[in-house]
């Protein structure tokens, strides 16, 4: 019975370390990501602005940015869907009508490293309330 319980508790607080690295790969993974996704469009989008037009060679295709057409940017499905090759003018122009659209609610980002906080805390409580238990 006794041994059951000890196993369980190390069992849990393995999963809380597991779940840390899990975060740590996640945003690493992510950033990775994020610097490879305007490679792929380019490399699967033709060299040309999506909106005017304009087209792009090696020697100024720094001005070419690849948009995220839902404006969230861990949308990266790898056959482009999510993608558009915009010049930086359009690109620009694009995110002005977004947060136009957007009526300045500024809810772009609702990401809450709280929220990551928040599980394992809950875990340890209720970890700590078990451990009354058996007294
Ligand atoms: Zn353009
Ligand atoms: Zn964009």
């Amino acid at each position: 019975m006794s041994a059951d319980q000890w196993t369980g508790r190390r069992k849990r607080g393995g999963d809380l370390t597991k779940l840390d690295q899990v975060i740590a790969e996640a945003r690493r993974s992510r950033s990775e990501r994020e610097k490879g996704y305007r490679e792929q469009s380019l490399r699967i989008h033709p060299w040309v602005c999506a909106r005017c037009g304009r087209e792009f060679n090696r020697a100024n295709l720094h001005q070419l940015t690849v948009h995220h057409k839902d404006h969230n940017h861990d949308n990266n499905p790898p056959d482009g869907s999510n993608w558009e090759n915009l010049c930086l003018y359009c690109h620009e122009n694009e995110h002005r009508r977004y947060l136009d659209h957007l009526a300045g609610g500024g809810s772009e980002s609702v990401e809450d490293p709280g929220a990551l906080k928040h599980s394992p805390f809950a875990a340890l409580a209720k970890l700590m309330a078990d451990k009354k238990m058996p007294d």
